[in-house]
């Protein structure tokens, strides 16, 4: 199997159970799934550090239960919140600020690091923990739209291991693996729910509102995905990983909307048969997958039953009424730095949006004017993606 990413790793070359285990983004959405996965099965797991963002308090609450000698937050006033709610008796080593995260996702002793934050802010850690040979837990997808070909190269460098945990990314990691050579796959195609607004038309999304662009009818996720899933943004991001992790061009890459969301992926191979991976809709099913791998350990979520589900319908993606999808597919054909401003776009529009200082479609507007304006740069070391996404967010901040 070709890999771009270092995947499909030898079960000698991962680390042996108890997995001593950092999550950057424990008190994230993804985080609390992976939390519950790990409380389940405290025999298989040590959790070594948790880092929260600027929820002090939260994170506290979770150190209290888990006890890591190790935790992080990223701003003065997490670390006030964090120190106030600590129980007695117990002051795990607190790291602070930006770099604390590159710092625990290298650290000597951890095995397995959750990369579970939000956004390009990601991208950092998640390289750190590849230069330093971690076995790497990967939900923030971001980190590949910024940098793909530099975390493979880390990885390659390293004998880091990536593992998917991006749903759709973990069904098809479980498709490919064990079945055939490159050349016997003729494609990948990626399931989107659709997002709350699917149906809808181009005109009627322009009044929507920050309560219904939250409101996912299947997941229960963060902010900024969920926006991403309701202008289908998260599918092109997910195109882009794709490309990324499995080494294929862009259209090989296909989208399928299907509004159950019980299949979560499915890969083609050249005699036509296609592998899809079902399951309930639940993060911690591909949490569990990544963090024990290759083991399969029992998980809390209800099971799957077809005959109760009745039907499974699918639809083509309305690329009129959600551009976003497009716009990711040609950044990811124009070359390495289209996605690094489509992603900086995206974050900045996706948060004016939030705050409600534009409106639903001006995201994509936003995205698709950004594009336009760039020409092609330099994006082959970490300083010179880091620069783009700072200039772009910087450029457009101003506009909005
Ligand atoms: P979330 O908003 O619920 O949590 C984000 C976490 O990141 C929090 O712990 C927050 O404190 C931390 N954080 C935010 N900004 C930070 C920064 N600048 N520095 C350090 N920490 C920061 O988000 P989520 O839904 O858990 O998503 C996390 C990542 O996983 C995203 O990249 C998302 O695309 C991906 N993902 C999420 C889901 C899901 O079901 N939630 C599914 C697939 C992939
Ligand atoms: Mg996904």
């Amino acid at each position: 199997m070709k890999t771009y990413i270092s995947l499909w790793p030898a079960a000698a070359s991962l680390p042996e159970f108890p997995r001593s285990v950092a999550i950057l983004g424990a008190t994230g959405s993804i985080g609390a799934s992976a939390l519950k996965v790990m409380d389940r099965h405290r025999d298989l797991f040590t959790v070594t550090a948790l880092a929260g963002g600027r929820n002090g308090t939260r994170l506290a609450e979770l150190c209290a239960t888990f006890r890591p000698p190790f935790a992080a937050v990223l701003t003065d006033a997490a670390r006030r919140d964090f120190l106030a709610n600590l129980p007695a008796g117990y002051s795990p080593t607190l790291l602070v600020g930006p770099e604390a995260y590159t710092e625990l996702a290298a650290m000597d002793g951890v095995d397995i690091v959750l990369s579970s934050i939000v956004g390009a802010a990601g991208f950092e850690p998640t390289l750190a923990a590849a230069r330093a040979g971690k076995m790497i837990g990967l939900a923030n997808k971001e980190s590949l739209v910024l940098g793909g070909h530099i975390i493979r190269s880390a990885c390659h460098e390293s004998g880091a291991v990536v593992l998917p945990v991006d749903s759709e990314h973990n069904a098809l990691f479980q498709g490919l693996q064990g079945h055939g050579r490159d050349e016997e796959i003729s494609r990948l195609i990626l399931t989107a729910s659709g997002g709350p607004f699917r149906g809808r038309s181009a005109q009627s999304l322009a009044g929507v509102t920050r309560a219904q662009a939250l409101a996912h009818p299947n997941w229960s996720m963060g902010a900024k995905i969920s926006i991403d899933s309701a202008t289908l943004m998260n599918k092109g991001l997910e195109v882009i990983e794709a490309c990324h992790l499995y080494g294929l061009p862009v259209s090989m890459v296909h989208v399928v909307v299907h509004p159950q969301s019980i299949i979560h992926s499915l890969v083609e191979y050249v005699d036509g048969s296609q592998l899809a991976h079902l399951g309930t809709p639940d993060m911690q099913v591909p949490i569990a997958h990544c963090l024990c791998f290759p083991r399969r350990v029992e998980v809390d979520v209800p099971r799957l039953d077809l005959a109760s589900t009745g039907s499974l319908t699918f639809e083509e993606p309305d690329l009129e009424a959600f551009p976003c999808l497009r716009l990711a597919r040609e950044a990811f054909d124009a070359g390495p730095s289209h996605p690094v401003v489509l992603n900086a776009a995206n974050e900045v529009a996706v948060d004016a949006f939030l705050d409600g200082r534009i409106g639903f479609t001006d995201i994509a507007a936003t995205i698709g004017a950004a594009l336009d304006r760039h020409a092609a740069t330099d994006v082959s070391t970490p300083e010179t993606v880091l620069e783009l996404d700072r200039e772009v967010r910087e450029k457009i901040r101003h506009s909005i």
